[in-house]
């Protein structure tokens, strides 16, 4: 799929996807179907979504923006709303429990470390062994 950044540029740093992004997504992924309606699908629950009821979409980044991922085309998707919120639940419970109590943390803190030992600074210090 072509990046829509050059006609719709973004920050990956912004929160939010900007809104042009939708239809452009659309325009590039729907197939018509046997009934001659251009459709896409929501990517978990395979629920069918035609022009008229993209609302229902929700822009969503795959990689979750809390957990550092970027404001990117490569990290785009449109998920029904149903399913945006369940994985938003999903992160917020069950994913914290895989990382662990402050070991996620450790690991970044590490990382930043290494990358930029100011900066660091404002995260205290590296606690990992
Ligand atoms: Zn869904």
């Amino acid at each position: 799929m072509t990046n829509p950044s050059g006609n719709f540029p973004c920050d990956c740093r912004d929160r939010t996807f900007p809104p042009e992004w939708k239809d452009y997504w659309f325009r590039q992924e729907a197939r018509i179907e046997e009934d001659g309606i251009y459709c896409i699908y929501c990517p978990l629950c395979r629920f069918r979504f035609d022009h008229s009821t993209l609302k229902f979409l929700t822009a969503d980044h795959i990689w979750p923006y809390s957990l550092f991922g970027e404001t990117v085309w490569e990290n785009y998707q449109l998920l029904c709303i149903s399913c945006n919120s369940r994985k938003k639940d999903k992160i917020d419970t069950e994913i914290r429990d895989i990382l662990g109590h402050g070991e996620f943390r450790n690991i970044l803190q590490h990382f930043v470390q290494e990358k930029d030992p100011h900066l660091a600074g404002f995260l205290g210090p590296d606690r990992r062994q």
